[in-house]
């Protein structure tokens, strides 16, 4: 083993990679390999055991990410890799749903690489220079395994300024696409693939839209941060008496209700309203039987947990004091800093603070096509609860 081309760790500092956990977190580097930033390297315990390999970037305070845990090539554990996550897949998704996530980055043991299928239309998104210096290959891959029509490149996260890399978005191969149309349980959604949030979908929220769809019949539904309205068409098709969706994004709202209607469903153009959630709800009376509040991630960072929790809190106060007895409301955070106990405290408060008698029904995490490594329990972020108002 060429000692200076490997990353060898402190004394002690090889626990987390024997749990075969990805990352490598600067403090526990003793040195560093002689090599470009963004390849991939041999790793070292301080006794010189191979922990598996790894590409790195010492600009970061992750400085390393584990891409297999073994002495094999590490291409060969990335391919693999990929074709375990389409396997998954495959074994869980019919022609009814057509839009999913094929790769779920160290989800999937793949860090930094998230792809996402919509119809034959691929969606990559890279989060790391590791990754990207891997890109070629990657595309080659997937190409490969899934015979997409289109491979469309959406590497445009935050994290990437901290990583050295500037947004990378465009065709990768095949033909450039705008939109694409998918199944989801059946229902039709037109995807903005090229100017949307995400990937185009959000995706994370699958069985909950069959939840709502379920829950659906006769019930007056408010979908709050409807986004491109999964939850208002679920509704609607599940025999909802009336769906009001607000989102502040009106490119957001305007294709909701293309959506809407596209599966020939019905709705009052003045269901679909562009609008601040938190002014909604404080300037209305909200006689809704059911009520979906999946706002963004109010806490991206850790510094801002205790504001993001004060949003959830007002915004949960606000829609419980107001709903009619009985009501359903299904309530979500999908910031990773915040998490099930925490958001389950939040609403405990507002529940609370509205007077109101609350129990959980249900609970949620994100869908199965974003597994979780049970290694690397980093990657959970979105929770939410099922609460019935008395
Ligand atoms: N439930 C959606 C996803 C919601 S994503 C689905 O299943 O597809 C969060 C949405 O909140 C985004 O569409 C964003 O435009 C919107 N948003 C963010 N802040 C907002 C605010 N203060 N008021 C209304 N909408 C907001």
């Amino acid at each position: 083993m060429d000692l200076r081309r490997s990353i060898i760790l402190h004394p002690g500092k090889d626990k987390a990679l024997r749990n075969r956990h990805h990352w490598i977190f600067s403090g526990a580097v003793r040195s560093l390999p002689e090599a470009e930033e963004g390849s991939i390297v041999p790793v070292l315990s301080a006794a010189g055991d191979l922990l598996g390999h790894a590409y790195f970037n010492r600009k970061c305070s992750i400085l390393g990410r584990m891409v297999n845990f073994d002495g094999r090539p590490p291409l060969e554990s990335l391919a693999e890799n990929i074709g375990r996550a389409l396997e998954l897949r495959r074994a869980f998704f019919d022609g009814r749903t057509n839009a999913f996530r094929l790769v779920n980055a160290e989800g999937d043991g793949i860090p930094g690489l998230i792809v996402d299928r919509y119809a034959d239309v691929l969606v990559l998104q890279i989060s790391t220079l590791g990754m990207e210096r891997l890109k070629p290959f990657v595309v080659e891959t997937i190409v490969r395994l899934a015979s997409p029509r289109t491979v469309h490149e959406r590497s445009n996260v935050s994290s990437r300024r901290e990583e050295g890399l500037p947004a990378s978005e465009g065709a990768l191969f095949g033909p450039a696409v705008e939109s694409v149309e998918v199944l989801e349980d059946g229902l039709r959604f037109e995807v903005d693939v090229v100017r949307s949030q995400k990937t185009g979908l959000y995706l994370d929220q699958r069985e909950m839209r069959r939840l709502v769809r379920a829950l659906a019949p006769g019930r007056r539904v408010l979908n709050a941060f409807s986004y491109t309205g999964g939850f208002t068409v679920h509704a609607l098709a599940g025999g909802a008496a009336s769906a009001v969706s607000v989102d502040s994004s009106p490119a957001a709202v305007a294709l909701a209700r293309k959506n809407v209607g596209l599966n020939g469903l019905a709705a009052d153009d003045s269901a679909f309203i562009a609008a601040d959630v938190f002014e909604y709800v404080r300037g209305n009376d909200l006689p809704f039987d059911l009520v979906i509040l999946d706002p963004p991630a109010f806490a991206k960072k850790k510094g801002e947990v205790v504001a993001a929790c004060r949003a959830y809190k007002d915004l949960n106060r606000i829609v419980l004091g107001k709903a009619p007895p009985g009501a359903l409301v299904l309530t979500f955070s999908c910031s990773a800093f915040v998490d099930e106990g925490l958001f389950r405290q939040v609403v405990f408060q507002a529940a609370g603070e509205a007077r109101r008698r609350v129990r959980i029904l249900h609970k949620h995490r994100q869908a199965f096509d974003h597994p979780l490594n049970i290694f690397h329990p980093e990657s959970e972020y979105l929770k939410g609860f099922l609460l019935h108002v008395d």
